[in-house]
């Protein structure tokens, strides 16, 4: 994994930029169906961190609710994902597609795997857990 120390990035259309200081505490594959909807791609790659650790410069995302404990934000100009959030939380998701150099940000571990579309062939050797990130039992031998 190779994690940046900052970045940038944004929206579609521009009219969202974020900025992080610092590395992300993780960065995961998520294949839950609300990724998968909100995305409408069979799953999204997200980098959490603090949020006093990210600035967004330009115009705020728009946050709506998505289920009874995340908020998702999204660009109110071109519509892009951009982060998943839980409601009074101290941490946010960023989607790592949405940074300007992607590629800095490697996930450690795939989660939802569960729901994974699939057609989807896996062929890291990442850890896969069926639900969120958490007990032995719940991940998925490989
Ligand atoms: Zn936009
Ligand atoms: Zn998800």
């Amino acid at each position: 994994m190779s994690l940046t120390a900052t970045g940038e990035g944004g929206c579609l259309c521009g009219a969202v930029r974020f900025r992080v200081d610092g590395a992300p505490a993780h960065v995961n594959f998520c294949h839950c169906r609300m990724c998968q909807k909100a995305s409408g791609a069979p799953m999204m790659a997200w980098a959490t961190y603090a949020r006093d650790k990210v600035a967004f410069p330009k115009m705020q995302p728009r946050i709506r609710k998505s289920s009874a404990r995340a908020e998702r934000g999204f660009c109110g100009e071109c519509g892009s994902a951009l982060l998943w959030q839980r409601p009074g939380g101290t941490t946010l998701d960023l989607a790592v597609a949405s940074f300007d150099d992607p590629d800095a940000l490697s996930p450690s571990e795939h989660i939802w795997t569960e729901s994974r579309v699939r057609w989807l062939k896996l062929t890291d050797r990442l850890p896969r857990y069926r639900h969120q990130h958490g007990s032995d039992e719940d991940r998925e031998a490989s």
